[in-house]
C-alpha cells in the first residue's frame, strides 16, 4: 500500500469524539474536554469528553440490561463468532484511519501501529473460535445413580481500564475474549489515548454486535477509573496499568468482591549467556528495549550478562543504539517514536540523572533529543549498574537499559528474581540445558527463548508476583471471563431420608 507523506496525515482541526452508551454516541453536550498533543508534533488531535460518575452509571445499566436480558450471553457461539469475524473484517478495512490515531494520540511510529492493528483483526478471528472452542466438563464416574456435569458461564458486566502505550492492541487482547464469553463490556480508556477505544464502539456495532454489550466512558482514572472499581453492579474489572493503581484496584474492590485481572507492571530480565549468538542477541536486546521506546510492560529492560562477553556484547548494543531510527512517528521509516506524556518524559529523564548519580557508567544515550517539536529521548545504555540502584529496581518505562554482569547460571537467575515483579523475560543461549534451567526457574509469566517480544492470541499473557492477577489471550484468556457451574443430576430415585 502507498501511504502518504508523514506531514500530510497531522489534522488541521482536532476531532471532537463522543462516548458510547447503549449502541448510540453520546455527545459531550456541557461537559470538559480532554485536548490531546499529539506528543510527535505538539499539535491538537482529539478532544475527549470528560464523563461523570452518572455517565458511568448509564452505561453499566445498559450493559446490565443487555447481559440479562440474554442478547449476547444466551445466543448461540457460532453467532457470537460470526460478529467476531465480521469485527475482524472491519478493523483490516479501516486499519489505516486506526493506525492513525494510535500515532498522532500515543507517539509510536505509524509502521508499528499498522502492524499492531493488522495483530489486532487476528486476535477477533482467533477469539471468534475461541468462543465456540469453549465448553465444560462431564463426570461419568460417579456411580450409576450420579452424573456430573461443570458448565461455563460468562461472569457478567465486565469493566476494562487500560493504559495509554498500547491503547488499541491492548483493548484487542481483552475485548474480543470478554465477548467470546458472552459478557458485556464498559470500558474506561487512558484519558491521553481514547480515540481508538472509541473507534471500536463503531466497528462493533457495525459489525452486528448488538446494543449495550459494549460501552465506552472516557474520563480521568481518579473519577471514572475509581468509580468503576468501587462499582457494585460490575461482575468483574479488567485493569491493565501501573502495579501502584492495580494496588488501589484490588482495595476498592472489595465493596461487591467483584472478580479482578491484573495485568501491571514489569521490570524484565534479558539474560544473555557468552555461547549465544550475540550478533541476534544484540539485535533482539536493543529491540526488547526500543520497541514503542521502552514504554512496554514487557520491555527487557535489566540486561543479565556473562561476564566474558559482557563489555563486548555492551559494545554490539550500543552500535545497535547508534543506528536505530528515531524520529517523527508519522515517518514509516521512524523505528522509536514520541515519549507519549510530557509527565513520562520527565520520569524517564530523572531516572537517567538517577543512574549517574547512583555511579553507574552511562555507555551511550541519555539525552533529550531536539526535533524542535514534541518529546523524544535517545535508546539509554547503563554499565556498572547494581541491583540496589533505582534503575535497576523500577520500572522506568522509556528507552533506558541497564547492564549487570553475571558469572554462573545460579547467579543469573537469582538477579533475573531480585525484583518485585514477574511479569516476563528472555534468555539468550545455544546450549538447551541453561536456556530450559533459567526458563524454569526464573519467575515470570511469559517467556522467551533465543528471541523477545513474539506473540500471538494463542499464548496467554498475565505475570507473576506484583505483576498481576489472572491471564489474558488462548483459551486461557476466555475461560477467565466465565464462572463455572457444577450440575448434580439423579438418575432415577433417591434414597430417601426420611423412612
Ligand atoms: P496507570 O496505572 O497510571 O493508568 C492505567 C489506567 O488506570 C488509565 O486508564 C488510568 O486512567 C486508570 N486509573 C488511574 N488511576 C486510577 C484509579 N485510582 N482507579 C482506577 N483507574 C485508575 O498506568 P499508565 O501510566 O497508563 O500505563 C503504564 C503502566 O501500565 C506501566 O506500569 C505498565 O507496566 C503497565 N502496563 C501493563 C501491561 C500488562 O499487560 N501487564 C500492559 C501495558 C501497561
Amino acid at each position: 500500500m502507498d501511504h502518504q507523506p508523514a506531514n500530510f496525515l497531522l489534522p488541521s482541526d482536532p476531532r471532537t469524539f463522543g462516548f458510547f452508551v447503549d449502541g448510540k454516541v453520546v455527545e459531550a453536550g456541557s461537559r470538559p474536554y480532554f485536548e490531546r498533543q499529539s506528543p510527535g508534533h505538539g499539535v491538537a488531535v482529539t478532544r475527549i469528553p470528560k464523563c461523570t460518575k452518572d455517565d458511568l452509571d448509564l452505561a453499566v445499566a445498559a450493559a446490565r440490561r443487555a447481559f440479562e436480558d440474554g442478547r449476547w450471553s444466551r445466543i448461540p457461539s457460532v453467532e457470537r463468532a460470526s460478529v467476531l469475524l465480521r469485527a475482524a473484517q472491519i478493523i483490516r478495512r479501516r486499519a489505516e484511519e486506526i493506525a492513525l490515531w494510535e500515532t498522532l494520540e500515543n507517539g509510536k511510529p505509524i509502521s508499528q501501529a499498522r502492524a499492531e492493528v493488522d495483530g489486532c483483526a487476528g486476535i477477533f478471528e482467533y477469539a471468534a473460535g475461541a468462543a465456540r472452542a469453549l465448553h465444560g466438563d462431564a463426570f461419568n464416574n460417579l456411580g450409576d445413580r450420579l452424573f456430573g456435569l461443570v458448565t461455563r458461564e460468562p461472569i457478567g458486566v465486565v469493566s476494562l481500564i487500560t493504559p495509554w502505550n498500547f491503547p488499541f492492541l491492548i483493548l484487542c487482547e481483552r475485548v474480543p475474549f470478554i465477548l467470546a464469553a458472552g459478557c458485556t463490556i464498559v470500558a474506561k480508556p487512558s484519558e491521553v489515548t481514547s480515540a481508538t477505544t472509541l473507534i471500536l464502539a463503531e466497528v462493533l456495532a457495525e459489525a452486528g454486535l448488538p446494543a449495550g454489550c459494549y460501552n465506552v466512558v472516557t474520563g480521568s482514572g481518579s473519577t471514572i477509573g475509581q468509580a468503576m472499581t468501587e462499582h457494585m453492579d460490575i461482575d468483574m474489572l479488567s485493569f491493565t496499568g501501573s502495579t501502584s493503581v492495580g494496588r488501589r484496584c484490588v482495595q476498592a474492590a472489595t465493596g461487591n468482591f467483584k472478580k479482578l485481572g491484573l495485568e501491571l507492571g514489569g521490570k524484565n530480565p534479558q539474560i544473555v549467556f557468552a555461547d549465544a549468538d550475540l550478533e541476534d542477541a544484540a539485535d533482539g536486546v536493543a529491540f526488547g528495549i526500543g520497541f514503542n521506546t521502552g514504554q512496554c510492560c514487557v520491555s527487557g529492560s535489566r540486561l543479565i550478562v556473562e561476564r566474558s562477553v559482557a563489555r563486548a556484547f555492551e559494545e554490539m548494543v550500543a552500535a545497535k543504539f547508534a543506528k536505530v531510527k528515531v524520529g517523527d512517528p508519522l515517518d514509516p521509516a521512524t523505528q522509536v517514536g514520541a515519549i507519549t506524556t510530557a509527565a513520562q518524559n520527565d520520569t524517564i529523564m530523572t531516572y537517567i540523572e538517577k543512574g549517574k548519580a547512583e555511579g553507574a557508567r552511562l555507555v551511550c544515550g541519555g539525552d533529550q533529543l531536539d526535533f524542535g517539536r514534541g518529546h523524544y529521548i535517545a535508546p539509554t545504555l547503563f554499565g556498572d549498574v547494581t541491583g540496589d540502584m533505582a534503575i535497576a529496581r523500577d520500572e522506568i518505562f522509556g528507552p533506558v537499559l541497564s547492564i549487570m554482569p553475571f558469572d554462573t547460571v545460579e547467579e543469573a537467575i537469582a538477579i533475573a528474581n531480585d525484583t518485585v515483579y514477574g511479569l516476563a523475560a528472555s534468555v539468550w543461549s545455544k546450549n538447551i540445558d541453561k536456556a530450559l534451567t533459567v526458563t524454569r526457574r526464573v519467575r515470570a509469566g511469559r517467556f522467551w527463548v533465543n528471541t523477545t517480544l513474539a506473540g500471538g492470541p494463542e499464548l496467554p499473557l498475565g505475570g507473576f508476583k506484583q505483576s498481576g492477577w489472572g491471564r489474558e489471550a488462548g483459551i486461557y484468556g476466555v475461560e477467565e471471563y466465565t464462572q463455572i457451574k457444577s450440575v448434580h443430576i439423579e438418575l432415577g430415585k433417591r434414597e430417601p431420608w426420611v423412612s
